[in-house]
């Protein structure tokens, strides 16, 4: 293995997602919650909060949960049963988190997300916003998909690749899924006894994806399958993967003592990424002009505020992609702006303290947010 290709360290990543699949949370035969293996999962995310990580939970197990407090028959359930017993479930599992949580003086914010709330814009900027503010209060955020109003066409379905778009979306460093396999096989191990466990991939080429087989366990739905490609989706971000078994207590510490994973390697930086997403796959919407010392600023790597803007152009909503100009009409950039087009031109030109006397409400003191801008080359 190449010195580039050893395994990355946990504790010195600053955001990561962990993933807990239905077979952890849930015990298979009694239907009941693994409370005891949950609250060595509480201490170990403790740990890394303490150190000052952020910790994003994406937490499956409502389905499971819930048709057990239903008494659901055993077997596939139809659409209307796991709706129905996602509702009751989600309430005994956000319980858990808060209460497991709360014991290392943790606040849980419980996020329920649907497919539509990642992949559209505004919507996806306003989970993400409540997200940042959580992770900025010290909260950790608990998330999981709105089974009880997502349908079949428009569902993740499984958690693994919910976790990974959210790890993209909030711009974590880190991604561990947590389930009942220690990692990526050289074939399917319940399969083939020669298989091998692989500890670091670094790029997920077609053999990997021929690796992957599509082992499934009883309780959760996404198999390996689905991991590699919340893989992809994590890694094409900038996001590094880590796939270890929850079969045991304290599976993050057992990552960190060098215990049986796969992780998955990423060439890129997760800002770089999303930067790329924001220049390259949105259709700009309008154009912000600017006054030079809002160009000089934004150039130093700072974010645009309301009083440099001197015109706009463009019907633009709030989250769509526009087009930053100097007075030249030269492009400075392009960003996600946080007002739409009726606002910013009341806005522009204004002190960002004037925001709310000029709306009526408190909005974002930018508008256009560093993290959102991508500058073009000079
Ligand atoms: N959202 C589902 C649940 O909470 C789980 C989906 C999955 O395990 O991937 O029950």
């Amino acid at each position: 293995m190449a010195p580039s290709d050893s395994p990355p360290i946990l504790g010195a990543f600053r955001r990561i997602v962990v993933k807990v699949g239905s077979s952890l949370l849930v015990d298979g035969a009694k239907g009941a919650l693994r409370q005891a293996w949950l609250e060595t999962l509480g201490a170990d995310i403790a740990r890394h909060t303490a150190r000052g990580a952020d910790v994003l939970v994406v937490s499956s197990g409502a389905i499971a949960l819930g048709r057990t407090l239903l008494k659901l028959p055993k077997g596939p359930l139809e659409l209307e049963q796991s709706q129905a017993a996602a509702s009751v479930g989600q309430i005994a599992l956000a319980r858990a988190w808060s209460e497991v949580l709360g014991q290392h003086g943790i606040v849980a914010g419980q996020i329920l997300v649907t497919l539509h709330d990642t992949e559209e814009r505004r919507r996806y900027l306003n989970a993400r916003n409540t997200m940042e503010t959580l992770f900025g209060v010290r909260a950790v955020p608990v998330v999981n998909e709105n089974d009880t109003v997502a349908t079949d066409e428009i569902r993740y379905g499984d958690n693994d690749r919910l976790a990974a778009r959210v790890a993209t979306m909030v711009g974590a460093d880190c991604l561990v899924l947590l389930s009942d396999i220690d990692g990526l096989y050289t074939a399917p191990p319940q399969k083939d006894p020669s298989a091998t466990l692989i500890p670091v991939v670094p790029r997920i080429s077609p053999e990997i994806e021929a690796m992957a087989g599509g082992a499934a366990s009883e309780l959760s739905r996404g198999g390996m399958t689905t991991k590699i490609e919340a893989g992809k989706i994590a890694t094409t971000a900038g996001t590094t993967m880590v796939i270890a078994s929850g079969k045991h207590d304290s599976p993050l510490s057992r990552i960190e003592s060098g215990g049986p994973c796969t992780w998955f390697l990423t060439p890129t930086h997760p800002v770089t990424s999303r930067k790329k997403w924001i220049a390259g796959s949105l259709e700009p919407r309008g154009v912000l002009w600017l006054d030079a010392g809002a160009v000089d600023a934004l150039r130093s790597g700072k974010s645009l505020l309301p009083a440099g803007v001197r015109k706009v152009d463009g019907a633009f909503e709030r989250g769509d992609c526009v087009v930053v100009r100097g007075a030249d009409g030269a492009e400075i950039g392009r960003g996600l702006v946080a007002y739409d087009a009726v606002a910013a031109v009341q806005i522009m030109g204004k002190s960002s303290k004037a925001i709310e006397a000029v709306l009526g409400y408190k909005g974002r003191n930018e508008m256009i947010h560093r993290d959102d801008l991508v500058l073009a080359a000079e």
